[in-house]
């Protein structure tokens, strides 16, 4: 194997020393004689783009990026617990707190390094910050996922706390996702957007929709691939749980934001199950692969919903046709195993070794005694 620089992600670490300064770049993994391993995520991406690109499509992606500050309580490296930095709320200033000044630094390099930010806020949980990155083609962004997460973790370390994606790691209050936001454009125009529609989406953007929404349940498995992934996707956290889709921000899984006129490049749909600790360059594939299904098969275009999905009952929701996101990671690698879309999407490499190490991962939790059980069964039973 070789790793092969692409010159085009060529960039200066801003908080290394900037003489004798360092640099990365992104590169793709060949075979010796020069083709592409099967088995590189991001030439998954790319063979997903360029198969896009000569249907006349180019698929622009936004990311918000959450996560959480916390500090090293001690204890042993398998107790740790999770120490907030700061007791902030959604949207909270807190200025001169450690967490915000890491925040607003990580932004400023995240802007040297051409990565452009859109926002950053405080979230709902203590310590738990978002970093919302401004859309580009997916394959830049993919790059943009890595970069933020690197530069996120790094200027962490440097203060002595460290930054976490895990995608739930206090019970009880809000996990961390990563909502993306998606368009499809041909050429200089927007495919998600039809002046004539009340809400101002297309036809195309409604099948969009309409695969998201069918596939959702064998794609979770990519979009939200570790053991503490479900524990987010449970009602209550403003995680989605059920595939719904609506216009209002609620828990729904897709979201499409009302348009703003004058901004016809900014009508898209937000996708809200993925976690930050997913591969982009995978679980952008598989977005892309369930959504152009819809559009390429023609699904019928599901309604909006007007209630909150979860707090329907369960004989409401099946009358609407709602389904359930797969509520473990056991439960969303058997939808997932006999996926074609999946296979299609992620190649005849990467699918079944995905799948095998998704299996061996669940075989390994699933052998685990945890303190839950300890606390609620070992004096008692
Ligand atoms: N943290 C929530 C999630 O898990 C989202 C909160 C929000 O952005 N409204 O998806
Ligand atoms: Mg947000
Ligand atoms: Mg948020
Ligand atoms: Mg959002």
């Amino acid at each position: 194997m070789r790793a092969f620089p692409d010159p085009n992600t060529f960039t200066l670490l801003p908080w290394r020393p900037q003489q004798n300064a360092v640099a990365r770049m992104f590169c793709d993994i060949q075979r010796p004689g020069g083709e592409s391993f099967g088995g590189d995520s991001r030439a998954v991406l790319k063979r997903n783009l360029e198969h896009l690109a000569r249907m006349g499509y180019t698929y622009y992606v936004g990311t918000e990026l959450e996560y959480f500050y916390l500090k090293d309580s001690g204890g042993t490296k398998k107790r740790k617990e999770a120490k907030p930095l700061d007791h902030g709320g959604y949207f909270d200033q807190l200025s001169s707190q450690p967490a915000s000044d890491l925040r607003r630094d990580t932004v400023l390099n995240l802007a040297a390094m051409d990565v452009p930010v859109k926002y950053s806020h405080h979230e709902a949980a203590p310590s738990q910050h978002e970093i919302d990155l401004q859309y580009t083609d997916a394959l830049a962004m993919a790059d943009s996922v890595m970069t933020a997460r690197l530069v996120v973790k790094e200027l962490a370390q440097v203060q002595g706390v460290y930054a976490t994606f895990m995608p739930k790691p206090i019970a009880g209050v809000n996990g961390s996702g990563m909502h993306i936001h998606q368009s499809l454009f041909q050429g200089e125009n927007n495919a998600f957007f039809d002046e004539d529609d009340e809400h101002y989406l297309s036809e195309v953007g409604r099948k969009f929709i309409a695969g998201l929404l069918r596939h959702a349940p064998e794609i979770t498995v990519v979009t939200n691939q570790w053991v503490n992934s479900y524990k987010r996707l449970v009602p209550g956290y403003e995680a989605p749980a059920y595939v719904s889709w609506s216009h209002v921000n609620r828990a729904d899984l897709v979201r499409v934001p009302s348009y703003k006129p004058g901004y016809e490049s900014s009508m898209r749909v937000e996708y809200r199950a993925p976690d930050p600790a997913c591969n982009p360059y995978l679980a952008f594939s598989v977005m892309l692969a369930a959504g152009m299904k819809g559009i390429q098969e023609d699904y019928p275009a599901p309604l909006p919903i007007a209630e909150n999905a979860a707090s329907m009952s369960e004989a409401q929701r099946q009358a609407l046709g709602i389904k359930t996101l797969p509520t473990s990671l056991g439960h969303a690698i058997s939808l997932a195993e006999d996926s074609e879309l999946l296979r299609e999407a992620l190649g005849d490499q990467i699918f079944p070794s995905f799948i095998q190490n998704k299996r061996r991962e669940w075989g390994e939790y699933c052998s685990q005694v945890t303190n839950y059980e300890i606390e609620h069964y070992l004096q008692r039973l």
